[in-house]
């Protein structure tokens, strides 16, 4: 498996953490698995204590993978959580939907951006709504009710128009005269799943364990 995210409670204080653990790890095996036809790897969620973390020695270097596809292996790299408000694209209700298509459409011959792109942040994230570029896929747990979206994984940290401050304008960050939809050598993961979307992580917490699942979509 190979380290995918890193998240701290303190980091993302809005994100609920099970009882007694503050940091959750996001891990992979970085090669295509079928599970559940979705082509992709399948993430791996630790909810671990910091505390527990630390009481073991940690090791200098992560164990470089033994067999892996380079698309699924993440340079290092860090997070910049930036609070943002979100609302569903795709996930509209149908007659909504309709409705703000065509809005939309005004929206983006007047302003140069559509509501989909304006409303639905494309990078990796916490919480809000899937970036769907096809058809959504929202799961439903085994106990019946819809999983809640807990995170994504950006196929490509470029796709989005949202970065935060720190990424568009560090110097040296590989971001910062760059125009929307270039692609370039940046300090973002570094994977190219696709053009968009990514690997959308589900869970549930009505169910004990909170169980997980994964969607991806390119
Ligand atoms: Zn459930």
């Amino acid at each position: 498996m190979v380290p995918v995210l890193q998240l701290f409670r303190r980091d993302v204080p809005a994100l609920a953490f099970p009882p007694g653990t503050d940091v959750l790890q996001v891990l992979w095996r970085p090669l295509v698995h079928s599970e559940h036809d979705q082509w992709s790897p399948v993430p791996v969620l630790r909810w671990r204590s910091t505390v527990e973390v630390l009481a073991e020695p940690l090791l200098e270097q992560a164990t470089p993978p033994y067999e892996f596809d380079d698309d699924y292996v993440p340079q290092p790299c860090v997070v910049h959580p930036t609070g943002t408000v979100e609302y569903p694209n795709w996930d509209l209700p149908a007659e909504l939907l309709e409705r703000v298509g065509e809005w939309s459409a005004e929206l983006e011959e007047t302003v140069g951006i559509s509501y989909f792109d304006a409303f639905t942040t494309q990078q990796s994230k916490v919480g809000g709504y899937p970036g769907w570029t096809q058809k959504p896929d929202w799961p439903d747990c085994a106990c019946g009710i819809p999983m809640e979206h807990l995170l994504t994984i950006s196929a490509s940290e470029s796709c989005g128009r949202r970065l935060p401050v720190e990424e568009r304008t560090r110097p040296g960050s590989g971001w910062e005269v760059r125009a929307h939809g270039e692609h370039e050598e940046d300090d973002s993961h570094g994977m190219a799943m696709s053009d968009c979307g990514g690997v959308y992580v589900f869970l549930c917490r009505s169910c004990p364990r909170w169980p997980s699942v994964h969607r991806y979509d390119c």
